[in-house]
């Protein structure tokens, strides 16, 4: 199975693992990623393997999209349990993402007014205002946060760039005041010859510590589950994900693994 690229602005329904009837929304070109983050586990390819040609769909296009999809979806009678935010990037990363954000809450309560609104994000704009205040009015605000370690996070998840700190992202998560959902991928192998497995105490310990710093409404932790662009990963096992999912509740933090 290969990396994918999703269809833009709008893709699905799918089944997600984690969300229930997910109805895709991406804010990304069609034909390509565009990153602030390039994950060696990308279910989309590396950044460089994928260099889209075409812009971003325009707030007009998300909307009229949106909108045609759910009319057709009622006359199906099918009712999405969310509109998320996903796909080929990161969502907050659209010029207009916080008007997007408003467009697609009246589409909801409009046609489907039982969906929650979610965004999966890595978290690295979430500090800026405007995309501050867009995650406060969603449902599900899930925010990436695989390890506390920059050497890791340099290594696996790749920021693009030189700005990223994790104690930054770390005050930023917290600011959302326990309306965020902190999502985090377990995972094992190896990346360059060098190991990536972060499901032992060196990774988790100061994790949990920072989890309960930032004090979530939830945490979804999780492993991979499609083809990575680097092929040495492996997944973490049900074991694992299971004695970490339990350490968090331990804690007093709901937490859900998916395997
Ligand atoms: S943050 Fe998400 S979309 Fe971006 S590179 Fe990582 S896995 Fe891919």
């Amino acid at each position: 199975m290969a990396t994918i690229i999703y269809p833009a602005p709008i893709f699905g329904p799918v089944h997600s693992r984690r969300l229930g009837i997910s109805l895709g929304i991406n804010l990304m070109p069609a034909d390509g990623k565009i990153c602030t983050f390039d994950c060696i586990y990308c279910e989309c390819g590396f950044n460089g393997d994928n260099q889209p040609k075409s812009g971003r769909p325009s707030r007009k296009e998300v909307a009229d999209g949106l909108e045609a999809k759910l009319r057709e979806m009622g006359a199906e009678g099918i009712v999405p349990d969310v509109l998320t935010f996903a796909g080929n990037g990161e969502p907050t990363a659209h010029p207009q993402f916080a008007e997007i954000i408003n467009d697609t809450i009246e589409l909801r309560n409009r046609y489907c007014p039982k969906a929650k609104v979610s965004v999966l994000s890595n978290s690295t704009r979430a500090h800026l205002s405007d995309v501050h205040d867009a995650l406060m009015l969603v449902d599900n605000n899930i925010l990436k946060l695989d390890t506390v370690d920059m050497e890791y996070i340099n290594r696996v998840d790749r920021p693009v760039g030189t700005g990223y700190d994790v104690d930054k992202i770390i005050e930023s998560m917290r600011s959302f005041n326990g309306n965020v959902i902190i999502q985090t991928m377990f995972m094992k192998g190896t990346a360059n010859g060098e190991s990536v497995d972060n499901t032992g105490d060196k990774y988790v310990t100061p994790w949990l510590e920072a989890l309960k710093y930032i004090s979530p409404r939830e945490v979804m932790i999780y492993t991979i589950d499609r083809e990575t662009p680097e092929h040495g990963l492996k997944k973490a096992t049900k074991e694992e994900l299971d004695g970490i999912r339990d350490r968090v509740i331990a804690s007093g933090i709901p937490c859900t693994a998916s395997y």
